[in-house]
């Protein structure tokens, strides 16, 4: 394994001892390797230490007055967690059960006095390229986890896209169509009714050629807004069916609901008055709408239902534009007196 720890930046080692001698011969000994040496002589000071800044490896001596190496380790632990520097107990008690309790409290690695000091520097050598290697793991899987994060917000953000229609940013016919596909499923096995509302924007050939292609865009725009608004249940879908043409699907919705959100719609629209110099049906922006529900057959498809609906925006186009026609029975406005 290379060592760029020890190129980088030099390695902190914080000796914690309450002889002054041993803590002097430590300290000559880890310079001697190219490390930074701090030192203190009590296990409070150790903790005051770490809080300021973590060292590298922390040399701890077990025998020390008031908080001994031991209780210093595991406090150490509690204080630091994950992020506690390895600590190597310096200890002239070399006993089993000595042994057993700096390991306990949490030693990563233990040795005796009178040091050795060959194994001291291999010892305290491979500590710290342990650390360096866990770090360098822990910053990779975190870079990992990061990349993760953002391919998958990329994966959600395209899906949308994918769903939506570039112009009016509601759902495109794609969405329609598997929404339609996954509604006449469900409510097939539901016996409950769906209905559909086509609805086409009136002379809107004429409003292009009178305003511009930019003013019909916006127009199409605020029509989307309209219809969008007008719907409230989460399982309803409004789409842009093509061109100037749009739908919305009405799942556990009869014919009759559906009718009044067509004309809730068509009021809506009349409220706005986008101006329309060019249509024959009315002085503003209008709609024909045709309506159409059933309760879906078991395997069938829903295009008789989308046939229906088409049947009655013909109707609706037919018999003057700017009305609702349900099922090829005109339902809005009432049929003008000849
Ligand atoms: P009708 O009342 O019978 O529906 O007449 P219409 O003029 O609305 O119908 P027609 O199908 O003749 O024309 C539709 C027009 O819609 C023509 C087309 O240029 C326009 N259109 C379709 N998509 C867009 C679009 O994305 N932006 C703009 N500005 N116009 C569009
Ligand atoms: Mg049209
Ligand atoms: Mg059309």
């Amino acid at each position: 394994m290379s060592e760029p720890d020890l190129q980088e930046k030099k390695p902190l080692i914080l000796i914690v001892d309450d002889e002054k001698t041993l803590r002097l011969v430590l300290r000559h000994a880890m310079e001697q390797e190219g490390y930074q040496v701090l030192e203190v002589n009590d296990g409070d000071q150790c903790l005051a230490v770490c809080q300021q800044q973590l060292p590298d490896i922390i040399l701890l001596d077990a025998m020390m007055p008031v908080v001994d190496g031991f209780t210093c380790c595991a406090q150490l632990h509690t204080t630091f967690g994950e992020q506690c520097p390895p600590i190597l107990m310096i200890t002239g008690l070399n006993n089993q059960e000595s042994v057993d309790r700096a390991f306990e409290a949490g030693a990563t690695d233990y040795i005796t006095k009178p040091i050795h000091w060959a194994v001291l520097r291999q010892r305290v050598r491979r500590l710290l390229q342990t650390q360096w290697a866990m770090a360098q793991l822990r910053r990779k899987i975190e870079h990992e986890r990061l990349l993760m994060a953002q391919l998958e917000a990329a994966n959600r953000e395209l899906q949308r896209l994918a769903s939506l229609d570039g112009l009016t940013q509601i759902a495109n016919r794609r969405s329609f169509d598997e929404c339609l596909q996954h509604e006449w499923k469900r409510l097939a096995r539901e016996k409950a009714p769906l209905s559909l509302i086509l609805c086409d924007i009136d002379f809107f050939k004429a409003y292009n050629d009178t305003y511009g292609h930019q003013a019909g865009d916006k127009c199409l725009k605020e029509v989307a807004h309209i219809l969008h608004q007008a719907v409230r249940r989460p399982a309803d879908l409004v789409a842009r069916y093509g061109g100037e043409e749009f739908v919305i699907i009405l799942p556990n919705t009869e014919v009759k609901g559906a009718v009044l959100v067509a004309q809730a719609i068509r009021s809506k629209l009349q409220a706005e008055a986008i101006p329309h110099a060019g249509s024959q049906a009315s002085g503003c922006v209008t709609l024909s709408f045709g309506v159409a529900g059933m309760i879906p057959r078991p395997g069938t498809s829903p295009n008789e239902l989308i046939a229906m609906a088409d049947q009655a925006l013909y109707q609706a186009k037919l018999e003057g534009r700017d009305r609702v026609v349900c099922n090829l029975v005109q339902v809005s406005p009432s049929i003008p007196e000849r």
